[in-house]
């Protein structure tokens, strides 16, 4: 992987950028440059020909100064000890920008889901438990869904973990069905809490979303309650879908319904039949009010960003934006709301599941949203604030703002504590 595609280094030189722009304590930054604890394990697991198969996973626990670690668990061919760290350090700052009391951490295991039955599904899951057991606890490490893994795997997860401590420990694990003490409203949280920011940012813009055309690159958890909830909450006009085998685009817009149907039937939403089949590159480059990216890290890089065409850019994936797109993206006057700020909604669900979970007392959907929907307003007024409190020193983007804010809070924790 080139340098300038390389997660972890992304995130450093975010982090770095940062610090000049508020002059913070070297000491302070040369924590939170590294993760606290990085843990790789080897699972043995029997798979259905009765060989044994071993598969590496990780876990990293990025920061705790405010918190315990709290992130997700991905199961991917591609994972890498790197993007984990970036991911666990993507955690750190957004729970801290959501002010919800956790640090940051992330998981991940290198598989291809696609190609294992439940059987291994489950012996996996559990097996990376067992492995990673010590590391993680209700106040320790609290881990949750991220790509591939779905809530029946967070239940076979707390099922592990519960055995090995000999009691039920629902608080370990978030993204539960809500039959195993899941929270309400955590299914499509993500893409609610983004749909928060987008109207929040809609409003400041002066943009009537209705029919709004919007393209989303992404058919999982978040894509596809993205697709739904735009559509229901503000009549938006969702022109184009992808999934990892390629997208369709109609611009008069596409049914929902046809998409499941097609995704069901043939695997990809390429099987939709009124519309023109399209890469997952070429989506990105559609002419639209709200691109939507919403499925893995690298996709606005420096080689495509200058055809980037659309009002406001709404990163629910984790960092589909390089730093070098950034600056592209600022010159073209696009605005681009971060990735932890909009995608944040599925860990404050999350740590409302785990408030649920110790306190042995649970909400309704209404009482779940109003809650999501407070936290997400103010944090994107909170970067708003920060953009014009910088203002004078220059024009400061959406992303760094938030990295302020976020950096800030983890930096006075730390110091309060006497970490440095
Ligand atoms: N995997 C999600 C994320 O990246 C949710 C994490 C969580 O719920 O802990 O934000």
């Amino acid at each position: 992987m080139p340098e300038e595609l390389n997660p972890f280094k992304i995130m450093q030189q975010q982090l770095e950028e940062t610090a000049d722009m508020m002059h913070l304590d070297s000491e302070a930054i040369a924590i939170l440059k590294e993760p606290m604890q990085s843990v790789t394990v080897n699972i043995p697991v029997k798979m259905r020909d009765g060989k044994t198969k071993t598969f590496t996973g990780f876990r990293v626990l990025y920061n705790n100064a405010r918190g315990p670690g709290k992130g997700g668990i991905r199961f991917h061919p591609e994972e890498s000890i790197d993007t984990v760290k970036a991911l666990a350090a993507w955690m750190t700052w957004k729970c801290s920008l959501a002010n919800i009391p956790y640090g940051g951490a992330k998981g991940g295991v290198i598989c291809d889901t696609k190609a294992m039955n439940e059987e291994e599904l489950e012996n996996l899951s559990r097996g990376y438990i067992r492995a990673v057991g010590k590391f993680i606890g209700p106040d320790i490490d609290v881990p949750a869904p991220d790509v591939y893994t779905t809530p029946q795997i967070m239940a076979w997860m707390m099922d592990e973990y519960s055995k090995m401590a000999g009691k039920n420990c629902f608080g370990v694990i978030t993204g539960k069905p809500v039959e195993m003490w899941g929270s309400e409203g955590r299914g499509d949280a993500t893409a609610m809490g983004g749909m928060y920011v987008l109207r929040e940012a809609a409003k400041a813009q002066g943009l009537n979303l209705k029919n709004a055309t919007v393209a989303i690159q992404g058919f999982g958890n978040a894509g596809n309650f993205a697709f739904q909830l735009s559509k229901k909450l503000f009549g938006c006009n969702v022109v184009a879908v992808s999934d990892s085998a390629g997208g369709v685009y109609n611009k008069q817009g596409l049914d929902y319904d046809k998409c499941i149907e097609a995704k069901q039937k043939t695997g990809s939403v390429q099987g939709y039949a009124k519309a023109d089949k399209i890469t997952n590159e070429e989506l990105l480059e559609l002419g639209v009010d709200v691109l939507i990216p919403a499925a893995i890290e690298n996709q606005v890089t420096g080689s495509n960003a200058d055809r980037i065409n659309t009002k406001i850019l709404l990163e629910l994936a984790n960092g589909p934006v390089t730093p070098q797109a950034d600056k592209i993206l600022a010159e073209k006057k696009i605005l681009d709301l971060p990735d932890f700020l909009v995608n944040s909604g599925g860990v404050i669900v999350s740590y409302f599941e785990w408030v649920q979970n110790i306190g042995g007392y649970y909400w309704t959907a209404d009482d779940v949203y109003k809650r999501l929907d407070t936290i997400m307003t103010r944090s994107f007024k909170d970067v708003v604030e920060t953009q014009k409190a910088y203002a004078k020193k220059g024009a400061m983007n959406a992303r760094t703002a938030a990295y302020v804010i976020a950096v800030d809070r983890v930096m006075k924790a730390m110091k309060y504590r006497g970490w440095y």
